[in-house]
């Protein structure tokens, strides 16, 4: 059976959801989304990286807390209850997300992966759907070179940034570094142009 819809956006970060709201005054929508809502920006980027970074200004300023004539003792950053508070914050917008959703009735939603199977038609968890417009809101991903050499004299783009090192480090992308609980033995990043970059202050033991 095939469904059919004016319109169809694939992906709900923080492109996919506003587009659906707007074209659904104009249209029957539908939208699909392989993970959990919110894309990139919530669940792995911009707010989990902001609480973190939250919590390394608070442990900055405890160090410096005697310059400012405050006597603190030195600070003991937990990992762990730093990834917990981000963990919750994110859940806390993700709920508010799925709420928007729930209310918007006249946008279908659907989790699972899109794959093209037809110019305008879409197969989503089993199911095809038709639509005059498909937005593709799909966001990136990360690349890691497998070479280093070759990238580092490589001059212009395209092409994928080169961190020499990155591919063979465990905690390399994103999704994984948000969920680190105790401090990874990371290698100090080389960069082209940058013969050894210092390791970052970080609010981590
Ligand atoms: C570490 C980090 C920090 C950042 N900090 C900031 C910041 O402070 N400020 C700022 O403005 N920007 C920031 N950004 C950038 C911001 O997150 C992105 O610009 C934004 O999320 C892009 O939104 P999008 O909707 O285009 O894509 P995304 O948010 O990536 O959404 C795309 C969605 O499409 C879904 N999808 C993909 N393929 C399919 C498919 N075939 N079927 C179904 N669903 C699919 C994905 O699961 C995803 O949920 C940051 C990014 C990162 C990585």
């Amino acid at each position: 059976m095939v469904s059919r819809y004016d319109t169809l956006v694939v992906g709900r970060g923080m492109a996919g959801l506003p587009l659906a709201l707007r074209a659904v005054r104009h249209s029957s929508v539908a939208f699909v989304e392989k993970e959990t809502l919110g894309g990139t920006c919530l669940n792995r980027g911009c707010i989990p990286t902001k609480t973190m970074i939250a919590s390394s200004t608070v442990a900055h300023q405890a160090r410096r807390a005697a310059e400012f004539g405050v006597h603190v003792s030195a600070p003991d950053v937990d990992l762990a209850a730093v990834v917990d508070r981000k963990d919750r914050l994110v859940e806390s917008i993700r709920r508010g997300s799925y709420r928007t959703v729930e209310k918007a009735d006249d946008v279908d939603f659907f989790q699972a992966e899109g794959r093209f199977v037809g110019p305008r038609r879409l197969s989503v968890g089993g199911t095809e759907f038709d639509a005059d417009r498909i937005f593709l809101a799909a966001g990136m991903r990360t690349a890691i070179s497998r070479s280093t050499a070759s990238t580092r004299r490589r001059t212009t783009p395209p092409g994928p940034c080169s961190i020499s090192g990155a591919a063979r480090s465990p905690d390399r992308d994103r999704r994984r570094v948000h969920r680190l609980r105790v401090r990874p033995d990371v290698p100090p990043l080389r960069t082209p142009g940058h013969r050894r970059a210092t390791r970052p202050a970080a609010a981590t033991r």
